[in-house]
């Protein structure tokens, strides 16, 4: 299987919403200036600070995640996600006990935090708890308490409900139009790499006027950012070196690579605040720098998982070359001298991902052999290195490759499965496969490799389901839909090889999801018809 099972993909096109955004961005014209331009065909007067209900908020939110499901640029990486909800559940935590986040958004909320594989440096909320963080973010920030400083002010936008104070401003604007001026804005951010970057920067910046926070909810963000942050015991200084780097990159003038710059203007009152707000708990400067290492391997940790980042976000080969030849730097200088920096096994893990992506098995095997050496076994940071090695052997083609030895974790789990599927041994996946999506039925690749192992074992109706599955935990409910017809019309067809006729369970559950999905379709449509 090519290493491209990480993502999942759908050969999404520009769907109509996007298409509305791009034309309605085109509209808004060149503005480069700093003060707000106001697009033609105008939004409503401010003034309103209602709030848009939760579930309001959600189905918002929904409409615009559906879309970015579908975008080629979205990934699940099992490996990087894990490593974001290390960070993302404490926040959580901490949020709800210090009674920011309350048992409604809680429950109706979609808590997803989804990966956006860009260069640039960004994240964002969205309306319903959705948030994103673009692969260039985590390939940028020194430590995990940097990663956490960014996430924390992002929850607490939602939390704080400023992101349903900004879209009841909006709400005389249809909700489908709203949709695709977010949808638009988030496009424009994406790297620079086309040649018309600046003109999309320019018009994501006139959208982005109607849509940005104000200062003072910015304010609020990291004030009540700071104190989830600190409560889920993360390093204080993050925060504030976070905000160094912005302020920096905001000094060069450097706003393609950060759109966050844009979206979240660094103003002198902000950064005042939060060092005022560090010397006063006296969290100043606590933080290793350089080289040390803190107990339990977090810098590391984090220099493989930036590396990581880095690979997955940049897939050309003139992207890959320099993280194999650091790797190779790396390697030659370790082999004199035994200790190894954070930075050196970022750099070999980069490097070994970065050779197998460019199909050197071998170099990346001996790198990755570095790595293992050059990382304490039985610690947090063995796993990921083990992953690493079964990543690059199934990407050689070698399936003969002895089991992980705990598939405890979500990415073991995957890359498990993806291995025995591999291996033909689908019997040994469907079991565990079968298990997880019972607790996590939104985990969109573990269905689909579940619809791979029961279509080598000839389960079709299972197969069939297990897909359509898929599709509705990406909220793709037209596609589910056709999914579960097809399951129906092979029931009624008989030709399952008699699976059907003799698992009356199997059959009753795709009729009773079918009706449900049915029943959500038709919601939705009348939905769309009141928001019109
Ligand atoms: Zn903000």
């Amino acid at each position: 299987m090519p290493s491209s099972f990480f993502k999942l993909n759908r050969h999404f096109v520009l769907g109509p919403i996007a298409l509305a955004a791009a034309v309605f961005i085109a509209s808004a014209g060149l503005a480069q200036a700093q003060t707000p331009v106001r697009p033609s065909g105008a939004l409503p007067a401010l003034g309103d600070t209602s709030e848009l209900s939760a579930s309001a908020e959600r189905r918002l939110g929904d409409r615009i995640a559906a879309s970015i499901y579908r975008d080629p640029d979205y990934l699940d990486d099992p490996v990087l996600g894990d490593y974001l909800q290390g960070i993302w559940q404490p926040l959580m935590t901490a949020a709800r006990a210090r009674g920011e986040l309350g048992p409604e958004l809680d429950e109706r909320f979609a808590w997803d935090v989804m990966q956006i594989r860009d260069r640039s440096i960004n994240a964002f909320a969205l309306p319903g708890g959705y948030l994103g963080v673009h692969l260039g973010l985590i390939g940028a920030v020194a430590t995990r308490d940097e990663l956490a400083s960014v996430l924390a002010h992002e929850l607490s936008h939602v939390t704080q409900r400023h992101i349903s104070r900004l879209m009841s401003k909006q709400s005389q604007q249809m909700p489908w139009l709203i949709a695709a001026m977010i949808l638009g804005a988030l496009a424009a951010s994406k790297s620079p790499d086309a040649a018309n970057a600046a003109i999309a920067g320019g018009q994501a910046l006139a959208v982005q006027n109607q849509l940005n926070f104000s200062r003072d909810m910015e304010r609020e963000a990291d004030r009540v950012g700071f104190g989830v942050m600190a409560d889920a015991g993360f390093e204080k200084q993050g925060f504030a070196s976070m905000f160094d780097k912005l302020q920096q990159a905001s000094r060069l003038n450097d706003n393609g690579a950060f759109p966050y710059l844009r979206s979240h203007p660094l103003t002198t009152e902000r950064i005042a605040e939060i060092k005022g707000r560090l010397q006063l708990e006296g969290g100043a400067s606590s933080a290793p720098k350089g080289a040390s290492e803190e107990p339990g391997g977090a810098r590391t940790l984090h220099a493989m998982m930036a590396a990581r980042a880095r690979v997955l976000g940049d897939p050309g080969v003139d992207g890959l070359r320099p993280l194999v030849a650091d790797a190779q730097r790396v390697s030659l200088a370790g082999a004199a001298n035994a200790a190894w920096t954070p930075r050196d096994a970022g750099a070999l893990y980069g490097g070994a991902l970065a050779a197998s992506r460019l199909r050197d098995h071998a170099l990346a095997r001996s790198l990755a052999g570095k790595l293992k050496s050059a990382v304490p076994a039985k610690t947090a940071l063995a796993d990921p290195v083990e992953w690493l090695a079964l990543e690059i052997e199934l990407a050689a083609g070698n399936t003969a490759v002895p089991k992980l030895g705990n598939t405890r974790s979500r990415a073991a789990l995957l890359l498990q499965a993806r291995a025995d599927l591999a291996a033909g041994r689908a019997q040994d996946v469907s079991g565990a496969l079968q298990t997880w999506v019972t607790t996590h039925p939104k985990d969109a690749i573990a269905w689909q490799l579940l619809a791979t192992a029961w279509g080598q074992q000839g389960q079709t109706l299972r197969a069939i389901r297990a897909d359509a599955e898929s599709r509705v935990a990406q909220l793709d409910y037209p596609a589910a839909r056709d999914r579960f017809k097809a399951a129906q019309d092979l029931m009624r067809s008989g030709r399952d090889g008699g699976a059907a006729a003799s698992n009356y369970i199997d059959a009753s559950i795709v009729d009773t999801r079918a009706r449900e999905i049915d029943q959500l379709l038709r919601e939705q449509a009348l939905q769309e018809k009141l928001d019109r």
